[in-house]
């Protein structure tokens, strides 16, 4: 099985937090599809004949993308990939574009270009309800559209909705986060990902908070944040299954589940990354240099597309780091079959103090899994348990 990931580099506006790759210059949608086409047929060879699973449109803002763009990339991979065994195809989203006539025109664009019967699946980048916080951070919606858009999807009879969610905003107060979650929770929705907000240098956000225009939250509170957003959801019925994303039963990601698990996926578009089980791939972040390539063969290895074939060690780095952010842990059965006897008998001595601490969790199943207290410091636990060389 494999993933296809096409990555929509563009944006009405950029938020003043963000540092992923994406443009504003929208003028240029119609190449930009017709060179993803052009990528997905030239690269079909990299997911070596695997069943293409989970489609995933991420950006920048795929809902930039009229419906017949949508339509000429799935009749693309309806061709070349065929489309029978995909069981999750996810749309990134952003409130303010959802409206009926283009969540119903992308329907049915899936409906003629898919076999399978896979409904769409929507995730949708809300942050918080506080309009005031929503326009510090430079979000073009509003508390009341996106509340108004996961309505839209429903009347459109979408259910696998996934809401976006962002804490340690400045200034956020217990009762602003309260709030937010209350909100999200109103939405019934099965998938929330929640992610603390990171002030990523040179961001306009990063420079008004060295400009002292804003303050960070403390880190006292962003523990309370992230307690209240775990006890909320769970006492809700969610399952947090891995360190941002909880989901009802039943509802968990499987494109980015598959990221955690060493499937292979194809990354498609500017910025996009791919994996094919043992080197990663990625395309610079480079629009109009990705528009103009005519060969995405030879362009291996080029100042745009790199190649990173990773060593025993980097791989095994890999694996700590997405499987440890997971409910399920670190299996060290697993361990010893994929990287050696050693390796395995290396990380239970590096894991033993977080056992001993408290902050990691042997199963009976000899699995390493984190605990309340350890996923409050999971970063530094998973350098801890890297490889020594
Ligand atoms: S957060 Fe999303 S919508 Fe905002 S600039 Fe970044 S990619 Fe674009």
């Amino acid at each position: 099985m494999a993933g296809i990931y096409i990555h929509v580099p563009f944006c009405k506006r950029r938020c003043r937090y963000c540092d992923f790759y994406s443009t504003t210059m929208e003028e240029l949608r119609a190449p930009y599809v017709h060179a993803v086409c052009d990528e997905l047929v030239q690269r079909k060879a990299f997911l070596n004949n695997e069943p293409v699973e989970t489609l995933y449109f991420g950006g920048g803002t795929p809902s930039r993308l009229q419906p017949a763009f949508f339509e000429e990339i799935f009749s693309t991979i309806k061709d070349t990939f065929g489309t029978e065994k995909i069981r999750e195809l996810t749309i990134e989203a952003n409130p303010d574009d959802i409206s009926e006539k283009w969540v119903q025109e992308i329907q049915e664009a899936w409906e003629r270009q898919s076999s399978s019967a896979c409904p769409i699946r929507f995730s949708m980048g809300i942050q918080t309800f506080d309009d005031n916080l929503l326009t510090l951070i430079g979000r073009r919606h509003t508390a009341l559209q996106a509340k108004q858009a996961v309505e839209t999807l429903r009347k459109a009879g979408i259910s696998e909705i996934s809401t976006d969610l962002m804490y340690g905003l400045p200034d956020e107060t217990e009762e602003i986060w309260e709030s937010d979650l209350e909100q999200a929770l109103s939405l019934g929705v099965p998938h929330i990902s929640a992610y603390h907000l990171s002030y990523e240098k040179s961001t306009p956000l990063w420079r008004m908070l060295q400009q002292g225009n804003i303050r960070e939250v403390e880190e006292e509170k962003s523990i309370l944040f992230f307690q209240m957003l775990r006890q909320k959801l769970l006492s809700n019925g969610y399952e947090h299954y891995e360190i941002s994303n909880f989901a009802l039963p039943g509802h968990q990601a499987i494109h980015n589940s598959h990221y955690w698990s060493n499937v292979p996926y194809l990354g498609i578009g500017p910025g996009a990354h791919s994996f094919d089980g043992t080197k990663r791939e990625w395309n610079e972040g480079d629009l109009r240099k990705y528009i103009s390539i005519k060969d995405f063969v030879t362009y291996d290895n080029s100042s745009f597309h790199h190649i990173e074939v990773s060593s025993l060690s980097e791989r095994y780095d890999e694996y700590i780091m997405t499987h440890l952010r997971t409910a399920k842990g670190v299996s060290l059965h697993e361990t010893e079959h994929l990287f050696g006897n050693a390796r395995k008998d290396y990380l239970l001595k590096m894991a033993q103090p977080h056992i001993a601490d408290n902050r990691l969790t042997l199963t009976d199943d000899g699995r390493l899994v984190l605990t309340e207290k350890g996923i409050l410091v999971s970063d530094g636990i998973i350098v801890d348990l890297f490889a020594d060389e």
